[in-house]
């Protein structure tokens, strides 16, 4: 996708430092941080969004969520405990229309998210 800055990462035209990547995926720090740490966890597949994805998806999905876990190991916020989160769409806030989740932590993230 042309104008989607998670391909210019994907393909270099960004320059990022992955934190991780492998051939379905990459990790690398939010340009503009809401908590100690936050990263994003990005397929390098253009998914516009969750509501994109398909069964063909599914062993993708699944090794994000264990990348994460893994990431929040190496971070050394697994013992304190993190958030996850996945905006889709404009009322879950989604700016940026390729698929990504958020790893937040290093911080108390109080309890649980609302639309105030
Ligand atoms: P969304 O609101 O779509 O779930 O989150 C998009 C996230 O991407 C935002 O938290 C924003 O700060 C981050 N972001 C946008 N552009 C860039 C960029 O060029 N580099 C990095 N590292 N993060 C970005
Ligand atoms: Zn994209």
């Amino acid at each position: 996708m042309a104008d989607c800055i998670f391909c210019k990462i994907n393909n270099g035209e960004i320059n990022t430092s992955f934190l991780y990547e492998d051939e379905q995926i990459m990790v690398f720090r939010d340009i503009n941080p809401r908590a100690p740490v936050h990263l994003l966890i990005v397929p390098r597949e253009h998914i516009a969004d969750l509501g994109a994805a398909e069964e063909k998806h599914k062993e993708l999905l699944g090794h994000i969520n264990l990348v994460i876990a893994q990431m929040a190991r190496q971070e050394g916020i697994s013992d304190k405990g993190y958030r996850v989160i996945m905006n889709k769409g404009a009322d879950g806030g989604q700016e940026v229309f390729h698929l990504h989740y958020h790893l937040l932590g290093g911080a108390p993230l109080g309890n649980m998210v609302t639309y105030r």
